[in-house]
């Protein structure tokens, strides 16, 4: 199976997707998380993406689909979940071409739904393992009392130095002007599945293990 998650910042892609490397030893494929990586490295690469990504603008298509393209040649697993990629019609369009040079079928494009007035919720109280990548929140699954990752056990919490308003208010414009076109585009390819995000993150697992099934 090889699929993409498709939804606004905070609509839980990062979750399920974990939830799917665990269960089914697929392959994520988060192109925020490997130009992250790239900004705490300090590569040349990570330093020109560090501003527009704290803006909450897009890196150009150039930077990710080279960063996917390295992904699809070295990975191998029981299927890819494309993870924030594709963000625009000209990604969308150069993964095509990539997975079908490269004999890979996709099989669904899941859009998890939800409201704006959640997400800006959902965002403002999340936070990550830094050892393990586990997502936490204030409110639904709080950091751990005795202050360590209930999964590896590090102590090392992360916040998202985007995930503050203004770049959210950002990230959501970029998302409506240039990300959300793609729903109409896989739509009209047959692939578009629409779940709904704003159940909670167990309801959200099943309904994506029903698609897959
Ligand atoms: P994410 O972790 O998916 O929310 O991505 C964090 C940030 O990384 C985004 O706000 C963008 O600045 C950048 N980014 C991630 N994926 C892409 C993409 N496919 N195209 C352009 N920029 C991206």
């Amino acid at each position: 199976m090889n699929i993409i998650l498709l939804g606004p910042p905070g609509a839980g892609k990062g979750t399920q997707a974990q939830f799917l490397v665990e269960a089914l030893g697929m392959v994520q494929l988060s192109t925020g998380d490997m130009l992250r990586e790239a900004k705490d490295s300090g590569t040349e690469m990570g330093k020109l993406v560090a501003d527009v990504m704290s803006r909450g603008d897009l890196v150009t298509d150039e930077i990710v689909i080279g960063l996917i393209k390295e992904k699809l040649d070295g990975e191998k697993g029981a299927g890819f979940i494309f993870d924030g990629f594709p963000r625009t019609l000209a990604q969308a369009d150069a993964l095509g071409k990539l997975l079908n040079d490269c004999d890979i079928k996709l099989d669904s494009v899941i859009e998890i739904q939800v409201d704006d007035k959640a997400l800006i919720k959902r965002i403002a109280g999340r936070s990550t393992c830094g050892g393990c990548g586990q997502v936490y929140h204030d409110e639904t699954k709080p950091w751990p009392s005795d202050g360590k990752c209930s999964s590896c056990g590090s102590a090392d919490v992360k916040r998202r130095a985007d995930d503050n308003e203004e770049s959210l208010k950002q990230r959501l414009m970029e998302y409506y002007k240039k990300t959300s076109p793609l729903l109409g585009y896989y739509f009209a390819k047959g692939n578009l599945v629409s779940i709904n995000g704003l159940l909670s993150m167990e309801e959200v697992r099943d309904s994506l293990k029903k698609v897959l099934s």
